[in-house]
């Protein structure tokens, strides 16, 4: 069924959003009754009061996890017990589809069909993944001495801390909490301060899934308090960690001043898409290199904002990405005409604008440039494309995290990969060639988590998705990801 933007505003009409931190398995104020509000950034007007948490709700959340844990109920639950409650919250989040959807698009901006199509079911994809898992995984019996076995287990770890960014709320939240709760850890979990709607709600639903009470703890507030205390926090076992790479390297000193916590990592990105002039479709090739920048506003991780295109090719590509990016209709993203909506706030959309101003000084802006203010909001920035810029500018090294493409030429596959390479980054690269000799090669030598060969951003739940170098460590997603969330138990038995 397609909906017209007055279905989705009857959905969000008819919203009530959860606003108090959810601890213990109820909803309560923070103790000093603070809220903040959180905004729709379509329309600058305020969405929801939220709880402001602070230490003592970290506090209350941190012992409620750990008494869960402690306790056995889940992690000493039967596998089957575990499957069954995270495969009906999985069918939770599909039952509340619309909702969920038009809760994180009303909360950070996203085009909520996107949401609808993308994120929700994805989610729900994921955990029932994870569900699935929980009793297809074995250890392993090493070769001891003659008289004695040894019995190698991976058990869950206690306490997981995870602090999570705004770009994809609720998918953000499953990444961490599906294989952290599969496995048996309890979990208190941080949303960004832009976006807590979803997080809470699906601690409701994991609680009429039959999540027991403190197994999961949704803490609203700032990241400098609530983060910060989640990181300092001498009774959480690990940190699991998705944003910037300044915060996350603040998440390693938390570890190291307090406990010793593990900490994982998925930080920024400036991931590089290497367009060879051997291509079999320069316009498909064009297509995919704008998706992969303008998808979600340019908001995300993986997002490929360095385009390096063969200069024998070059004017003929960078038209056909301009046509694509002068295509794209910004607008409200109930709109089922909006292709992308607006920023998720105005200090970031500020932050953008600065790089829009950078951008046209050092090189040549092909397409967009501007922000735009959209039905009374200025959190809206046209897709932009520039061009000419030196390939180690600032516009071209640094994360932007919004919809602005770099385009860089090169001559020979050497300097290509030079100019990929050089980046504090390694998280994504994509490579676009016919030459299948090229393809291996070039993909060889690039050092990132993740090279997409004639394809942009290719992810999957069964696949490992994480960094190098200031990207991060630790991989989200696949069965992989449990290596963040369980240790190793040996158990030797002399007979
Ligand atoms: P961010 O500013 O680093 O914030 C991420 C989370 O950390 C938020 O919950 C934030 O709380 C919290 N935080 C902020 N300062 C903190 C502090 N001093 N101590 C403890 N916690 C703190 O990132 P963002 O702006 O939300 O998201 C954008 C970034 O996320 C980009 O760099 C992007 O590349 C990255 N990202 C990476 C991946 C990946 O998988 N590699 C995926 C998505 C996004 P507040 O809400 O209060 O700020
Ligand atoms: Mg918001």
């Amino acid at each position: 069924m397609t909906r017209e933007r007055a279905d989705w505003q009857a959905i969000a009409d008819s919203l009530v959003p959860r606003t108090q931190a959810f601890i213990n398995g109820a909803f309560v104020d923070a103790r000093d009754g603070r809220t903040s509000t959180t905004i729709d950034p379509a329309t600058g007007k305020v969405l929801a009061n939220v709880a402001e948490c602070g230490d003592a709700e970290v506090d209350s959340a941190v012992l409620a996890a750990r008494t869960s844990f402690e306790s056995g109920v889940w992690s000493r639950a039967s596998s089957d017990t575990r499957k069954a409650t995270l495969s009906k919250l999985s069918e939770l989040i599909m039952a509340n589809l619309d909702e969920l959807a038009v809760t994180d698009s009303l909360d950070m901006g996203k085009l909520v069909t996107e949401a609808a199509a993308i994120d929700v079911p994805g989610s729900a994809m994921i955990l029932q993944f994870y569900a699935e898992a929980i009793d297809k995984l074995a250890g392993e019996i090493p070769v001891t001495p003659p008289g004695s076995v040894a019995l190698v287990r991976r058990v869950p770890l206690g306490v997981v801390g995870a602090v999570i960014p705004w770009n994809y709320p609720l998918e953000m939240a499953i990444w961490k909490l599906a294989p952290a709760l599969a496995a048996g850890n309890s979990v208190v979990l941080k949303p960004a301060e832009q976006s807590p709607l979803s997080a809470l709600r699906l601690a409701e639903l994991a609680a009429e899934a039959g999540l027991p009470d403190g197994v999961l703890n949704v803490v609203p507030g700032r990241g400098e308090t609530v983060g910060k205390a989640i990181g300092m926090h001498p009774d959480i076992d690990v940190l699991t960690f998705t944003g910037s790479t300044e915060v996350g390297k603040k998440f390693m000193s938390y570890s190291g001043a307090s406990n010793l916590k593990q900490v994982w990592l998925e930080c920024g990105g400036k991931s590089a898409n290497l367009v060879f002039a051997d291509i079999e479709d320069l316009n498909e090739a064009a297509e995919f290199a704008a998706r992969a920048i303008f998808f979600n506003q340019g908001e995300v991780c993986s997002a490929n904002s360095r385009l390096l295109v063969q200069r024998e090719i070059a004017a003929e590509f960078i038209a056909a990405v301009v046509a694509q990016a002068k295509a794209i209709k910004v607008g409200h993203p109930f709109d089922p005409e909006s292709t992308m909506g607006p920023l998720v706030d105005r200090g970031h959309a500020d932050r953008v604008e600065q790089y829009l101003g950078d951008g046209a000084a050092l090189g040549s802006v092909a397409a967009g440039g501007r922000r735009l203010t959209i039905e009374g909001s200025d959190c809206y920035i046209e897709p932009t494309v520039i061009t000419g810029l030196p390939f180690d500018s600032a516009p071209a090294t640094e994360e932007i995290f919004g919809p602005v493409l770099s385009v860089i030429e090169f001559d020979t596959e050497d300097e290509a990969i030079a100019i990929a390479h050089n980046s504090e980054y390694a998280l994504a690269a994509s490579v676009w060639t016919s030459n299948i000799s090229r393809a291996h090669r070039v993909s060889d030598r690039l050092h990132v988590g993740t090279v997409s060969v004639n394809t942009v951003d290719a992810l999957g739940v069964t696949t490992p998705f994480g960094g190098f170098k200031g990207s991060g460590f630790g991989r989200d997603l696949s069965l992989h990801a449990f290596e963040k969330f369980t240790g190793l138990k040996t158990t030797w038995i002399r007979y």
